[in-house]
């Protein structure tokens, strides 16, 4: 069933407020909730009363203290619809449920992860505790109480702040939360059990003292002090950047082991897949660092963009999600090396969400309807959405951008909005017109620009043509002009930046041009010498740029820019186009060139000390085996692909074997560990050389002493996967690995690496690898992040092996998302979008592709999760 944004309409009744009692037991949790209701004015005064269900056995429902006839509800599956309320007056409604956490292998509403109760709710999953008007436009105080066995839950905890709690009855002990912050559902949590605690506090601006906690397993307490670190910064930021404080007493983290997604932001009480938690330097590396610093600002700045401020409905969940990454992707730019994390937040936003809008999955940031709302939790709306805000921010200023969120933030406190009212706030105190520019919103689909540039030397100008074009995607055929915000600047051979004395034919302000109409040409005067164009700087907008330029010139760019990311953007550029070229050349049996330009680019910038070492490592990262397919478009072969960029990475290894050697000793860092963003970068640059110099060796030898000597996660993780993805077949891989097991067996985060290392070792023989790694004792097909490391980095990270021509990857995939489907949809459906690009394979793959799609589309009993990726995924 597809529900519909136009269908939108509040709920005939107004919920006051929200009283909850919970005696939890394994098997039969008791709920009761009772529920004070008034008819909505101007509602129909003979409107039923349609309360939200799944799973659920009713006990008892009772209208103001007296139990309901019968005659006057109706249980269904999916519903408990109540007739004949009172017209005006309010009322009480009281329903008992009775639910079994310990089989809910779903995880979503009240589950249970080792011997630890707890829930999710978002987006639906609180009517699997209750019946409830389960939308995020319905929100009350919650007063929560919690009866459970003392000694197997000395913890009981929920939203708000603690009421009071003692002893209940022989054995058992209670504790009452209040939150008084009215909410939606998908914000209630509860956790109980036995766990380990990190403790600080917290004092507001204002002066408000707030006790933080982080609740762990018992014996993990000292891998939770980075997550306290990075809790304490993000509130401190929240506070500086965005002026919004903490609004509770206590503010508390729970780890837990089994979770369909990162992290949960519920009121006062996130809950955390604890991979993104637990840190230490023997078991984290870097990047398990920065993402935990990252979940930990995102989940707290929820409080005020998605808590205090929510959703009307659940179209508008890039409303608080991608302003929610907007605002952690500018904590962590803040808090670390700013081109630095913009070149990584583009890799990413490359290599999952440019896919995902252009393949059949591809939707708007603002979508206008969904089968299952679970998946839409995408990286378009996540990610995409990020970008539509930090465009807001480019078009009005770093103070534009301010006063819009102050006046979001004052007219909006404790509503549920729309995209529509958020925009509004920034029209308003810019007096701008943001119409065309919420196309960004509307249209899906990664835009195309292509641009040309000549220049007038006898005349001094150079003129600038664009042109812009939205591809189609499912249920879009017809796109409008874009209002495209693109960064420039003219770059002169030293890299200054030359300063036209005017500009005509186009919307400039500033350094950035508005793209607004399907071409344009812009002219720039009064230039003595012919610069190059440097264009979408800091990566303005989300589009495909297809820079008509020469290779020298890009070259220019990669090497003077003052601008790090366009230099970057460049080196990359001229990168791509080789290995597309490289892939041609092996499908056609040629032999493959790399020009000395770019291996000197490369270089020169791997190797310029004034650089920061993160920014020259990721130079060196030359563009993925998908962002290769992507940039081919159709008939891909992985293997081609493979072949391709193995042999430009070995080029440029054989080239700058010296700079490497040096590197690997320069960037060694001495002393004890630190995760901060400076080291890190280091430990980048000198494990990227440490790849391309076992690529010139063609070596195992230095990879292992690596593996051997490391003293933190972060450069032996790395070693490892050298050895088991570039040497796999060696006595050194098989002895690593092992040492691995052995040293970290009792560990399930770090095994998960272990799994991922193997799972993404490419080749044809990948597939029976991950069939016998399933066997192995650190597998857990019940646990999601387990799942996620061993079949979850197969079909997305190891396209060799997952794409072997015989469509045995695709066999095992829909076998695995038949099986998983019938515990777990959310995940199944997850792996399920590992086939969203099928079409730009060639003939072969692709039709082994639409075989195994279509053996799952065939099965019985599918779930609204599976079945709407997979006929999606078909169609489009
Ligand atoms: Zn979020």
């Amino acid at each position: 069933e597809t529900i519909r944004l136009e269908d939108y309409r509040p709920t005939d009744f107004v919920l006051e407020r929200v009283d909850l009692t919970f005696e939890l037991d394994p098997a039969a949790t008791k709920v009761e909730a009772r529920l004070i209701f008034h008819r909505r004015e101007g509602a129909d005064p003979k409107a039923p009363l349609v309360l939200d269900g799944d799973e659920l056995t009713l006990t008892a429902l009772h209208l103001d203290q007296t139990e309901l006839e019968a005659a006057r509800f109706d249980a269904g599956a999916e519903a408990l619809v109540i007739r004949d309320l009172p017209a005006s007056e309010p009322f009480e409604i009281m329903i008992g449920t009775l639910i079994a956490p310990e089989s809910n292998t779903k995880l979503m509403g009240l589950y249970r992860t080792s011997n630890v109760y707890c829930t999710q709710c978002e987006a639906e999953g609180f009517r699997r505790i209750t019946y409830f008007p389960d939308r995020p436009d319905v929100l009350a105080p919650y007063t929560v109480t919690i009866i459970a066995e003392k000694t197997a839950n000395p913890l009981l905890l929920s939203n708000g702040n603690f009421l009071g709690g003692g002893n209940y009855d022989e054995g058992r002990h209670f504790a009452a939360w209040f939150d008084p912050h009215p909410k939606p559902s998908y914000l209630f949590a509860l956790v109980a059990g036995d766990l380990g605690v990190v403790e600080d506090t917290f004092t507001t601006a204002s002066g408000r003292d707030v006790a933080l906690k982080i609740y762990v397993e018992h014996g993990k307490e000292p891998r939770a002090g980075y997550a306290m670190d990075a809790l304490k910064r993000s509130m401190r930021w929240d506070e500086q950047r965005f002026g919004r404080e903490y609004d509770l007493d206590i503010f508390m983290i729970v780890a837990v082991s089994d979770f369909n997604m990162g992290a949960m932001e519920n009121k006062g009480l996130n809950v955390f897949n604890d991979k993104y938690v637990l840190a230490d330097p023997e078991t984290a590396t870097d990047q398990d660092y920065a993402n935990i610093e990252a979940i930990i600002a995102h989940e707290y700045f929820h409080n005020w963009t998605g808590n205090r401020i929510t959703c009307r409905d659940w179209f508008q969940l890039c409303l608080k999600e991608g302003l929610t990454v907007y605002r952690d992707h500018e904590f962590s730019a803040d808090e670390r090396s700013r081109p630095v994390k913009r070149v990584a937040e583009v890799r990413h936003l490359k290599a999952e969400q440019f896919p995902e809008d252009g393949g059949p999955l591809a939707h708007p940031v603002r979508p206008t309807r969904y089968r299952e709302i679970n998946n839409f939790y995408t990286t378009t709306v996540y990610e995409k959405g990020s970008e539509v805000t930090g465009m807001i921010a480019t078009l009005l200023g770093r103070e534009g951008f301010k006063a819009g969120m102050d006046l979001y933030f004052d007219r909006h406190d404790g509503q549920a909005v729309t995209i529509e009212d958020f925009v509004r706030c920034f029209e308003e105190v810019s007096g701008r017109d943001l119409k065309q520019f919420s196309l960004w919103y509307h249209q899906a689909g990664t835009p195309v620009v292509t641009a040309s540039s000549a220049f007038d030397a006898a005349r001094g100008t150079l003129t600038l043509s664009l042109e812009q074009m939205v591809p189609p995607t499912p249920g879009q055929s017809a796109k409008a002009p874009m209002h495209i915000p693109l960064r420039f600047a003219l770059i002169l051979p030293e890299g200054q930046v030359a300063t036209p004395s005017a500009i005509e034919g186009g919307d400039v302000t500033g350094d950035v041009l508005h793209l607004t109409e399907r071409q344009q040409t812009v002219t720039f005067a009064g230039l003595s010498g012919r610069p190059v164009v440097s264009l979408n700087r800091g990566f303005s907008a989300p589009v495909n740029l297809h820079l008509e330029q020469s290779a020298e010139d890009k070259a220019l760019i990669a090497r003077f820019d003052p601008d790090l990311f366009a230099r970057w953007q460049a080196l990359t550029d001229l990168a791509l186009a080789e290995l597309v070229a490289a892939t041609q050349a092996v499908k056609a049996g040629q032999a493959v060139a790399v020009s000395n330009l770019l291996v000197d680019a490369l270089l020169a910038t791997a190797g310029d000390a004034a650089l920061e070492p993160a920014f020259r490592a990721q130079a060196l990262a030359l563009p993925s085996e998908s962002d290769i397919a992507r940039a081919i478009g159709t008939g891909n072969d992985p293997d081609a692909i493979h072949a391709a960029r193995i042999f430009v990475v070995r080029h440029v290894a054989q080239a700058g074997q010296t700079l490497f050697a040096t590197l690997i000793d320069e960037m060694k860092v001495e002393g004890p560990f630190s995760p901060d963003a400076e080291s890190a970068g280091r430990r980048a640059l000198r494990t990227m050389a440490l790849t391309y110099l076992s690529h010139a060796e063609e070596n195992p030898a230095r990879a292992k002493a690596a593996f051997d000597t490391a003293n933190n996660m972060t450069e032996r993780a790395h070693a490892l996967a050298l050895l088991a993805q570039v040497f796999g077949d060696t006595p050194q891989a098989a002895h690593a690995l092992s040492d691995f097991r052995t040293r970290f067996a009792d560990n399930p985060l770090v095994m998960d690496k272990w799994l991922s290392i193997q799972a993404a070792a490419p080749g044809h023989a990948a597939l029976e690898r991950v069939q016998t790694l399933m066997k192995e004792a650190s597998y857990n097909a019940l646990n999601p992040n387990r799942v996620r490391a061993l079949v979850g980095a197969f079909v997305f990270s190891n396209p060799t092996g997952f794409n072997r021509p015989d469509g045995a990857g695709y066999q095992f995939l829909a076998d695995q998302v038949l099986e998983i489907d019938r515990r777990n949809p959310q995940l199944a459906a997850r792996l399920l979008t590992a086939m969203r690009s099928w079409r730009s394979l060639e003939d072969r793959r692709a039709d082994a592709a639409a075989q195994a799609l279509g053996k799952i589309a065939a099965a019985p009993d599918l779930s609204a999760d599976v079945s709407d990726i997979v006929e999606r995924t078909l169609k489009g």
